[in-house]
């Protein structure tokens, strides 16, 4: 829409003036109304580009405004404002989201000139994060899917080496220093180009290629942290490679060993090494994976928990299994900026991680104000495009010497 049109929705008349005048010193036509017939009227027939919606209000509250919005299909930037506290807010903006309307923000009353306008000219908060989908809900293999992976496909890319896997880095919240690098694994597709991890482990996992596509990782990403010239591993002797793993691992019996030779032929201390795994993998069987994982720590390896917050059992899982480390889900993080309520969720995994004696490490900084709350609650590491996106190998020497400013040590 070209054009900027503000409608408000308030039941205190002294709020909707204020709002619309606040409106109208930025640029914007703006109209107010207390009643919802007057409101509906408006929204056919003035067309608003961007809504100011109160929450509570007598008759109609702003909830049933919202599901009636979501109804007529309604493309305009909705703005929720409210007394009702940031939780309540925060909930309201999430299932306006969920239903598929463009949220700017939401504005706690009171609220500044600033704020308002902030979020009219689209830099303030963007819509609040909606959970992301699990691997398995995206991956299918169906025939009518023209996207779906092909397993073939994906055993003879494997062979060819058409997968590569990016490396994002680490660092420490508190110094800034280089804590290590989570390996991730891509797939470049001759015809398709590029595809993410998401579409294809899945396939990987249920094909039963799995521990290919597990050693494949490891292989080159050892290679790489630990090849000629490398500052990640040269550089640094704390620096640590991540790598995930898949549910399927944990019946594997022969992958510790086979770690450990990888590691050897490396040249990597085992405590070196850090698996990541999601905690709901983790559930699938219960007692092979608490004694896979309890070798792997014996061995000296250490072990994550990744998207931490997002499964189920979280606390189970947690007390049970040998975790050296909590990885707070990105879900939390990226919306951390703007929403009280992932901060107080951050905090607290934080704070249970460190009452267990584990490493916490946030991913999905996406900002310098998360980064500064990461800092001030204590949370150990940071990863997110803020500090380094996924690079290709060649890629993070020129990331650390742009970071650091110190030339790539040499092994
Ligand atoms: P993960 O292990 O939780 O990895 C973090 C994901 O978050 C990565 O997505 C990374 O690119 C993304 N990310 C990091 N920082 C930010 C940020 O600031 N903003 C946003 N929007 N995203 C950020 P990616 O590479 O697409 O990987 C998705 C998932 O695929 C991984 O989630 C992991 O579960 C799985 N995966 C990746 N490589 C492997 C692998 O080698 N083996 C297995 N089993 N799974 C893998
Ligand atoms: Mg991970
Ligand atoms: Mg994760």
């Amino acid at each position: 829409m070209s054009y900027n049109r503000l409608l408000i929705l308030d039941d205190d008349p002294l709020i909707g003036r204020t709002m619309q005048a606040i409106a109208e010193s930025a640029g914007f036509e703006a109209r107010f109304t207390s009643a919802h017939a007057e409101f509906f009227g408006e929204l056919d027939g003035w067309t608003p580009s961007h809504i100011a919606l109160d929450l509570v209000m007598p008759e109609m509250d702003g909830v049933q405004v919202i599901a009636a919005l979501a109804e007529r299909g309604c493309a305009a930037r909705i703005i929720i404002t409210s007394g009702v506290g940031l939780r309540v807010l925060d909930a309201a903006g999430r299932s306006a989201a969920e239903h598929g309307l463009d949220i700017a923000g939401v504005l706690s009353k009171p609220f500044s000139p600033v704020a308002l306008r902030n979020l009219l000219a689209g830099t303030g908060v963007a819509e609040p994060a909606t959970p992301r989908a699990r691997p398995a809900q995206t991956a299918a293999t169906s025939a009518s899917d023209p996207m779906a992976i092909d397993p073939a496909e994906l055993a003879e890319a494997l062979q060819r080496g058409e997968l590569f896997v990016a490396y994002q880095p680490k660092i420490a919240c508190g110094d800034g220093r280089l804590a290590g690098f989570e390996a991730l694994v891509r797939w470049r597709h001759a015809e398709r180009g590029f595809i993410p991890p998401d579409r294809f482990v899945a396939v990987a996992e249920r094909e039963g290629l799995i521990d290919q596509l597990t050693d494949y990782v490891l292989e080159r990403s050892l290679a790489w942290f630990c090849g000629p010239g490398c500052a990640p591993c040269g550089g640094g002797e704390s620096t640590t490679l991540s790598v995930n793993i898949s549910a399927r691992t944990l019946v594997d019996a022969s992958f510790v060993d086979r770690a450990l030779a990888m590691c050897a032929k490396a040249g990597l201390p085992p405590n070196r090494l850090i698996f990541e795994l999601t905690e709901t993998s983790a559930m699938e069987d219960p007692v092979a994976s608490l004694e896979l994982l309890t070798r792997l720590r014996v061995k000296g390896f250490q072990l994550s928990i990744d998207d931490f917050g997002t499964g189920f059992s979280s606390m189970l899982q947690l007390a049970r299994l040998p975790f050296s480390e909590i990885k707070v889900d990105k879900s939390f993080v990226m919306s951390a900026a703007r929403s009280q309520e992932s901060r107080v969720v951050i905090r607290s995994i934080v704070d249970l991680g460190r009452s267990l004696g584990l490493r916490s490490t946030a991913e999905g900084v996406e900002d310098e104000s998360t980064l500064e709350y990461l800092r001030e609650i204590g949370c150990d590491l940071a990863q997110g495009f803020h500090i380094g996106r996924p690079m290709e190998g060649p890629a993070v020497d020129g990331w650390i010497q742009q970071r650091y400013g110190t030339p790539v040590p040499s092994p």
